[in-house]
């Protein structure tokens, strides 16, 4: 397991990366989440599994990303599955690692979880109808006792958010999901806190606008149909050439009055979001992640804007100092797949209910 093994991988599935260096993204310095937590040693895989690409990244047992995989989702259970395994593989032969060695197995996935017997409902975007046993599958396919655990996309995003941003430091933090909809991953204490039914976080679905825009949950003014990279997408209705949410955040830096209301409400509604959580769980940060946080530090900028007006005539608010807390998701890292390599191998974490 020393510099010496790390061979080039022998197959071109899951394309293997060789991690950024030291200083690319803040990623290969971190440390282990949680100094309370009884963290394993030992190297971990982590995959996130999106509608479109499985990410995976090899943990080595500082935390460190050693290697990186991307390889293309190929949708329904065998297909998740295959995909999962291939990128298993891949990365610990990279690393020079047995599978049978390795501390854990990670995967973060769109769906309702169960991430005490390793099932997923709901995967609707990776082709998965109904319910299906995931993990049990996982570690049959591999054939070696290794834990294999799953977890919902927005939670190990939380994970890997206070891994990269906070190493060392208690995980106390909302991941707050600006992608087709919203929803915050919440790491509260040290622990993921998933909900009596796994719904903790869906706040997506709360009234923002009474009476206002429909939602597909049946309900009317949503605040996902405000903060969301779908509501920027229908406000700033296309052909573009890059995403809706980086024209419109341009177009209004240049002083188009119209991108000026679409990016104003959008960053009130996403202030609305921050508020709500630390209001709710008094998080010490919260992280802006998702597609639409690829916009950066304009998107953070007016989120701050909205949140300083308001403590502007709140000694409440001001006091909470929410600008501070609110933050971006680390630009360009593999923040799902590394909470879910940390998930993988930190029983901790995953415990409970
Ligand atoms: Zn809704």
């Amino acid at each position: 397991m020393d510099e010496q093994t790390l061979a080039p991988p022998q197959r071109a599935h899951g394309h293997v990366l060789p991690a950024g260096p030291p200083d690319g993204h803040g990623e290969a310095s971190a440390a282990t989440v949680g100094t309370a937590s009884a963290v394993r040693s030992g190297w971990s895989v982590g995959l996130d599994v999106g509608g479109t690409k499985v990410h995976g990244v090899l943990l080595d047992p500082a935390g460190v990303v050693r290697h990186e995989t991307r390889s293309a989702t190929v949708r329904g259970v065998d297909g998740v599955v295959g995909g999962v395994v291939d990128a298993v593989h891949a990365l610990a032969l990279a690393g020079g690692v047995d599978v049978v060695d390795l501390a854990g197995i990670g995967i973060g996935l769109p769906g309702v979880v169960d991430h005490v017997d390793g099932t997923v409902e709901h995967a609707v975007n990776l082709g998965v109808d109904g319910r299906a046993a995931l993990a049990p599958l996982v570690a049959a396919r591999l054939g070696a006792p290794v834990d294999v655990r799953l977890e919902n996309d927005v939670n190990v995003a939380a994970v890997g958010a206070a891994h990269l941003l906070a190493p060392g430091e208690l995980p106390d933090l909302a991941f707050l999901a600006l992608g087709t909809g919203l929803a915050a991953g919440l790491l509260l204490d040290g622990r993921l806190r998933r909900g009596s039914g796994g719904a903790a976080g869906e706040i997506g679905h709360l009234t923002y606008v009474p009476g206002g825009r429909p939602c597909n949950c049946g309900q009317l003014g949503c605040l996902e149909q405000y903060a969301s990279g779908s509501a920027l997408d229908a406000a700033w209705p296309g052909p573009h050439e890059r995403p809706a949410p980086v024209e419109v955040f341009a177009a209004a830096a240049a002083g188009d009055p119209r991108a000026v209301r679409v990016r104003d409400e959008f960053a009130g509604a996403v202030a609305t979001a921050v508020r709500l959580l630390v209001l709710t769980c008094d998080v010490r940060r919260v992280v802006v992640g998702g597609g639409v946080s690829g916009v950066g530090t304009p998107l953070l900028d007016a989120v701050r804007e909205v949140l300083r007006a308001g403590a502007l005539s709140s000694p409440f608010l001001a006091s909470m100092a929410l600008e501070e807390r609110v933050t971006l998701a680390p630009a360009g890292a593999p923040v799902g797949a590394v909470g879910a390599a940390v998930v993988g191998r930190d029983g901790a974490l995953s415990g409970g209910r």
